[in-house]
């Protein structure tokens, strides 16, 4: 694995928490985005190398709308940036992790990406992700 790709963070709304960020971070929204796989929208903030991506439902069922429900909103998920998706995750399967997709799925951003389950990484949700040539 790679650097920091981006941290992922839950929010109930982007009217309120794209301007929190905005004046946080000290930048401008570059990309929204909605991932039509995870019924999420996305919002891009560059920090550095690293992004802060702000995770919205737009499905009162979908996984960020659980996770809220759940845990409250804050950080969801921390991205590694990997070279080879497909070897990253047969080293890690053959590790014993556990994949939450078994193929490279379609992520924000143009890239491909897949998911660790939290169980078997501390309770932190891993995503692995390759930028799409
Ligand atoms: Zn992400």
């Amino acid at each position: 694995m790679q650097h920091i790709d981006h941290i992922g963070i839950a929010v109930k709304d982007f009217k309120t928490s794209i301007p929190l960020f905005e004046k946080l971070l000290n930048t401008t929204c570059y990309k929204t985005e909605l991932v039509e796989s995870e019924n999420v929208n996305t919002a891009f903030f560059k920090t550095g190398e690293t992004k802060v991506e702000l995770l919205e439902s737009v499905d009162p069922e979908g996984v960020i709308a659980k996770f809220i429900e759940k845990k409250g909103e804050g950080i969801h998920h921390i991205a590694f940036d990997v070279k080879d998706i497909q070897a990253e995750m047969k080293r890690l399967q053959e590790e014993g992790f556990v994949l939450l997709n078994e193929t490279p799925k379609n992520g924000a951003d143009n890239k491909l990406v897949c998911f660790l389950h939290p169980k078997g990484t501390n309770g932190v949700l891993v995503e692995l992700c390759q930028t799409k040539n």
